[in-house]
């Protein structure tokens, strides 16, 4: 007799964890959860990491400099041989989305907790994914969905046909790298030679392409989980316009001032196209949106840091939600079960120096951290934690939940004016003020906003 679909899942019993901080514990928690059994690996300089302690199995993989460790493919496999794993979590950063990655851990054996290798390597392509997205119905940024000729002439009527100001992309780029804003077309030629050298240098490959530049858009983001079988739906909408070098600081959920009937066809049009790749696991539709106006700018093919305030909203755990679709488990919700209520808010807490934003290590002497409804706080750090400079700032993530916005405000006011990190830097200072913000109190800033205040800010 065939097997049912439900008897064919459950294809691993032990998560190897590739990544470090407080999404491994994150991750940790859910496999746990889950009753599967997991795998931490460490570099040296996290040799003291508390996931370490409360994983089935720790492995020190590598010296601190990622290069050597966290992004060390070879090492996190025979880590997930030695300690009998079979699938890898890459969480955020670091491998998540790198195609051959996923490619040598399916061909090791193990299940890897994402998308198929092919649909990494196509939205990892910005113009693929553009492509691939102007297919699927999804509303794109207006421009060519191909990669600019060489020939100066084809480059200007292509840039007059879109309307000046236009921005120039390297293909391969990502964290906010490889870009050009191109205000006029006596700039446009010594921007595109500028472009293709980095791009070239930076990500390996010289192929570029234009879209207009928006002028004052939101960074508006949809989450969306697909199983191997054909079933897929969106878990309602975010807003991360707060970025400050095209970095978020700030995220909340749902975006605010969007009516249903605007968003509605965007997210059913991101669940066709994860349709139409064969999409698998979780994964966001980023959007520029300006004058009622939604732009795809790409997609990320991973669990994403601000992935709590979507579960603080819809009640749905993504961690568990991909964990189980990479198993081979039939989606257990339909788009009608998914109800997002009230507002999430979500401050990352970075170690830096509230006004210089330079990093800031050293051991956290003193720790207090907020508690009570509608508060929750993802991190791996506590007092006498040595926060480490060779990785990413972030030491903790505070989110709260409310049913309003402006209660979900007043109760990050509160759980910020709880928290206290001593011994080491944080942004803590600047997040309080932030929460202050008169115009962000309003809502509706666009992703200048933060840059713009930080000057006024200096000035004053
Ligand atoms: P990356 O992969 O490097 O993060 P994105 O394509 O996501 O690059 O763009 C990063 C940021 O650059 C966006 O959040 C936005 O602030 C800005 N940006 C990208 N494309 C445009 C555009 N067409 N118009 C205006 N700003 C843009």
């Amino acid at each position: 007799m065939p097997e049912t679909l439900e008897q064919s899942a459950g294809r691993f019993d032990t998560v190897l964890i590739a990544n470090r901080g407080e999404i491994a514990v994150r991750i940790q928690r859910a496999c746990r959860e889950l009753g599967l059994k997991t795998v931490a690996i460490c570099s040296e300089a996290d040799r003291q990491a508390p996931y370490g302690k409360t994983a089935d199995s720790f492995l020190c993989i590598g010296p601190s400099t990622a290069a050597k460790s966290y992004l060390n493919q070879d090492a996190i496999l025979l880590a997930a041989r030695l300690a009998g794993a079979g699938a890898i979590h890459p969480g955020y950063g670091f491998l998540s989305e790198n195609a051959a990655f996923a490619d040598a851990v399916e061909k090791a054996g193990l299940v890897f907790i994402g998308p198929t290798a092919s649909s990494i390597a196509i939205m990892g392509d910005k113009i693929s994914a553009k492509r691939a997205m102007m297919a699927a119905g999804v509303p794109c940024v207006p421009g060519p969905d191909t990669a600019l000729p060489d020939d100066p002439a084809t480059i200007e009527r292509i840039a007059l046909e879109i309307g000046y100001p236009v921005i120039i992309k390297a293909a391969g780029g990502g964290g906010g790298r490889g870009m050009r804003v191109v205000p006029k077309a006596d700039v446009l030629h010594e921007a595109i030679a500028l472009t293709r050298e980095e791009a070239r240098k930076a990500f390996g490959s010289r192929s570029l392409y234009m879209e207009k530049f928006l002028e004052h858009p939101r960074h508006i983001e949809i989450q969306v989980i697909c199983d191997d079988h054909g079933n897929a739906v969106w878990l309602g909408h975010r807003d991360c316009s707060m970025q400050r070098r095209h970095q978020k600081v700030v995220e909340e959920a749902p975006a605010p001032g969007i009516a249903p009937d605007t968003i509605q066809p965007v997210g059913l049009s991101c669940v066709q196209a994860c349709l139409q790749i064969g999409y698998r696991g979780v994964g966001t539709f980023e959007f520029l949106y300006e004058d009622g106006a939604f732009y795809f700018i790409e997609m990320n093919t991973r669990l994403q840091v601000e992935h709590p305030v979507t579960e603080m909203t819809s009640g749905v755990d993504i961690v568990q939600a991909q964990i189980r679709a990479a198993q081979g488990h039939v989606l257990d919700l339909i788009q009608g079960d998914v109800t997002c209520e009230g507002h999430s808010f979500e401050c990352r807490i970075n170690a830096e120096d509230p006004e210089t934003f330079l990093p800031s290590a050293g051991v956290v002497t003193h720790l207090a951290l907020p508690a009570g409804p509608g508060i929750r706080v993802d991190t791996h750090i506590h007092a006498g934690y040595k926060v480490s400079p060779y990785y990413d700032s972030l030491i903790a993530k505070l989110i709260v939940h409310a049913p309003t916005r402006a209660e979900a405000m007043a109760r990050m006011r509160e759980a910020l004016a709880g928290t206290e990190v001593e011994g080491i830097s944080t942004n803590i200072p600047f997040l309080r003020a932030l929460f202050e913000d008169g115009a962000f109190a309003q809502g509706e800033t666009d992703i200048h906003y933060l840059e713009q205040w930080l000057k006024l800010r200096r000035a004053a």
